[in-house]
């Protein structure tokens, strides 16, 4: 069975590794928009303070360590459209290209986007180097 899973953080890693768990002969493959699978987002706030000094700590496994369990990481892969009659999943690839995936079972593990309260002088702040969202790795 060929199962793709879209989102490399908490919900899409640990799908991956249960069904890896339940059934080994499973192949898996997560596709995930960025370059920090499995990493705690939970503690972004510990690298702000200074008390974690190498932002890649946070990561909950290296990339090595999902191979180990038979995973298949695409990162910087962005799952574009779903063809549920062909079973395919459009990507961008991270050379700018497209690909369509093969799947039997998808799961959806995209996360959450924040909400952007109306405060004025916000949406032009976050367009310069001095306001952030907290939200992702790369935000950190
Ligand atoms: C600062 C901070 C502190 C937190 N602290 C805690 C805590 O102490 N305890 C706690 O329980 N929770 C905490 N949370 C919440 C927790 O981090 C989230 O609930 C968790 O990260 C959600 O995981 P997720 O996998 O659902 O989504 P996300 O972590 O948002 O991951 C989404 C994934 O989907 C991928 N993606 C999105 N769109 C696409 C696409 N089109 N194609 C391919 N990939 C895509 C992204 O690249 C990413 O890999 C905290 C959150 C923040 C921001």
């Amino acid at each position: 069975m060929r199962l793709v899973i879209i989102g490399g953080s908490d919900a899409g890693i640990a799908g991956a590794l249960r069904a890896r768990e339940l059934d080994p002969s499973c192949d898996v493959t997560v596709v995930l928009d960025d370059a920090y699978p499995n990493f705690s987002i939970c503690g972004i706030p510990y690298y702000l303070s200074g008390e974690v000094v190498d932002w890649s700590k946070l990561a909950h496994r290296t990339l090595e360590e999902l191979s180990s369990y038979g995973i298949a990481i695409r990162m910087n892969t962005r799952a574009l459209a779903i063809d549920r009659s062909r079973h395919q999943l459009l990507c961008r690839t991270p050379d700018g290209g497209s690909q369509e995936i093969p799947w039997d079972r998808l799961i959806i593990a995209t996360g959450a986007t924040p909400v952007i309260p109306t405060i004025e002088g916000l949406s032009a702040g976050l367009q310069t180097d001095r306001v952030f969202l907290v939200h992702t790795i790369a935000d950190a």
